[in-house]
């Protein structure tokens, strides 16, 4: 049996839903109140990805991060796949993408000097108020280096799992 040990980072802005995520995926439970302790640094989840294969999975969520700078240097550091995630509900948390894309390209890079994969999730998609099109996702999606980008919804447990195991996918054939 092989196993991979794969750095994941989580970011978007606060409120999008990033850490009930790494509690859903982790721990199989959406609950209203979790927040991860600040300062904590990652969740471990073990993934069976084949007859021969487990991936261990070391989910960095960048949750209270912002206001610890000298731990973003840390945050970043040998991280293999990223995922970017924004509110459907709040097109804010949409236009502010692009930053954390780029933020992302300039600190986190592979040692052959290429981007790491990441994917974009747009969470809340269980909500009715939609503040960002389709079309728009799909969009920004491309033009940006995204391999893909899919609808999740923390809270109905839609898409996780498929989004991570898409992740995974891109990562171990860089
Ligand atoms: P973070 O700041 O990005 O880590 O966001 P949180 O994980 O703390 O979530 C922010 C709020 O959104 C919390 O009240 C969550 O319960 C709620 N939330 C997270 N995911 C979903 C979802 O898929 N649908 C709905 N309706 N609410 C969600």
């Amino acid at each position: 049996m092989t196993e991979y040990l794969l750095k994941i980072l989580i970011v978007g802005d606060g409120n999008v839903g990033k850490s009930s995520f790494v509690h859903r995926y982790v721990n199989g439970q959406f609950s209203k109140n979790y927040k991860m302790t600040v300062g904590v640094d990652f969740s471990v989840k073990l993934l069976k990805w084949s007859e021969k294969e487990k991936v261990r999975l070391q989910l960095w969520d960048i949750a209270g991060q912002e206001r610890f700078i000298s731990m973003t240097r840390i945050y970043y550091k040998g991280a293999l796949g990223c995922i970017v995630m924004f509110d459907v509900t709040s097109s804010s948390s949409f236009l502010n993408c692009p930053h954390w894309k780029n933020d992302l390209d300039n600190k986190a890079m592979l040692p052959n000097g290429n981007s790491i994969p990441c994917i974009l999730l747009a969470n809340k998609c269980d909500l009715a108020q939609r503040a960002v099109s389709a079309e728009n996702i799909d969009k920004f999606s491309k033009a940006n280096g995204f391999a893909t980008w899919m609808e999740t919804s923390v809270k109905e447990n839609k898409n996780i799992e498929e989004a991570m195991r898409r992740l995974v996918k891109e990562i171990l054939l860089v």
